[in-house]
């Protein structure tokens, strides 16, 4: 791996690539709209929702010395110069080509730095956070507008609420009238089929079966009659799923699963929830898919679909086929290979539930 790296060649080193929504390729405004370089060292963005991020690192030259940079879409009015101080020599604000923007760092020449630990992390649809240098630098905050402003209607960062001990937001749920509903849960996969296995070997069958297991805890605790389709590593083929689901008279059936792209590609991240027909897998489908996007920022919302899944075609109730992440994906494996994460699934996952009950069950 270090000798891999200490080619020249991969001295330019791409650090990351966020591949999200289109991007309207017509020439506007810089997609960059606040930035701020912390004491801490880490750099945090605001940009406009959906943008397109490309980060570089590259190693000293005759004329410049380290240097990190991102390109955003949209071209920058007024180029600049900002000068550095601590481990900073300056910060540069350009446009390389027209229709760019392109946000520069330049180290000092002592200034120690690991690049190849960088992640640029996606907050939220609009907010970016990359660390770059250790905090034991002394260094004066730089930076320009507000990276914390909220745009347009999008809601109250949920990764802010985390990091407030006590205010969990996502745990609240609703209430829905005591012992009316039965809800089938069905983990996907099982027994001999692990489903998806994803980076680090993390398998959907383990991911999937605890999600279930807490969405159950949870809904049960509301008075709902929860009933599983597995409880361990059993088999169960989806058609006796099917079978067993339509035997219950259940309200509801949501079947669990984390996907995998063809090819394990790392920058294929996001969440999306199936339904067969009807409008009320679809609102199931809505309210699910709504939740499990908020306790999941950065990750690119896939959306609601028609699927024809043999479990949700054939189930005589409405139901629902969610995929709460690429086990594949860099951002969403990361997560999903979390406790805490798994915990925030499970509960968006039953507060769509509950919303769905309380409203058309
Ligand atoms: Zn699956």
């Amino acid at each position: 791996m270090s000798k891999f790296f200490s080619n020249k060649l991969f001295r330019y080193l791409s650090i990351f690539l966020f591949l999200n929504s289109f991007i309207p390729q017509v020439r506007s405004s810089s997609a960059l709209a606040a930035w701020v370089l912390n004491t801490n060292g880490i750099l945090e963005l605001r940009t406009k929702s959906n943008t397109n991020l490309k980060a570089y690192f590259q190693k000293a030259n005759q004329e410049y010395g380290d240097r990190f940079w991102i390109d955003f879409p949209g071209e920058l009015i007024n180029p600049r110069t900002i000068k550095g101080n601590g481990p900073i020599k300056e910060i540069r604000l350009g446009k390389p080509n027209e229709g760019k923007t392109r946000l520069v760092i330049e180290f000092n020449e002592e200034t120690y730095l690991t690049p190849l630990t960088w992640k640029l992390v996606g907050l939220d649809q609009n907010r970016w956070r990359i660390k770059l240098f250790n905090p034991k630098y002394s260094f004066k905050k730089i930076g320009e507008g507000k990276v914390n402003q909220r745009i347009g209607n999008i809601e109250k960062n949920p990764e802010a609420t985390y990091s407030k001990k006590n205010d969990y937001g996502f745990l609240e749920l609703p209430n829905v009238e005591r012992n009316k509903f039965t809800v089938v849960i069905d983990p996907g996969h099982g027994g001999t089929d692990p489903g998806a296995i994803g980076i680090g070997g993390i398998r959907e069958t383990d991911v999937v079966l605890e999600i279930s297991k807490i969405v159950k805890k949870l809904l049960v605790e509301k008075g709902v009659e929860v009933i599983l389709t597995r409880k361990g590593e059993v088999n169960l083929d989806l058609p006796p799923r099917v079978s067993f689901a339509n035997k219950t008279d259940a309200d509801i059936f949501v079947s669990i699963h984390a996907n995998a792209s063809r090819g394990k590609r790392r920058d294929i991240n996001g969440l999306e929830t199936f339904y067969f027909k009807g409008w009320r897998g679809r609102l199931l489908a809505k309210r699910i898919q709504k939740h499990i996007l908020r306790v999941s920022p950065g990750s690119p919302d896939r959306g609601v679909k028609q699927g024809g899944f043999f479990v949700i075609k054939n189930t005589k109730m409405p139901a629902v086929l969610v995929e709460i992440g690429f086990l594949t994906g860099r951002l969403d494996a990361r997560r999903l290979e979390k406790a805490a994460h798994r915990k925030r699934i499970a509960y968006a996952i039953a507060k769509g539930i509950l919303e769905y009950l309380s409203k058309a069950g």
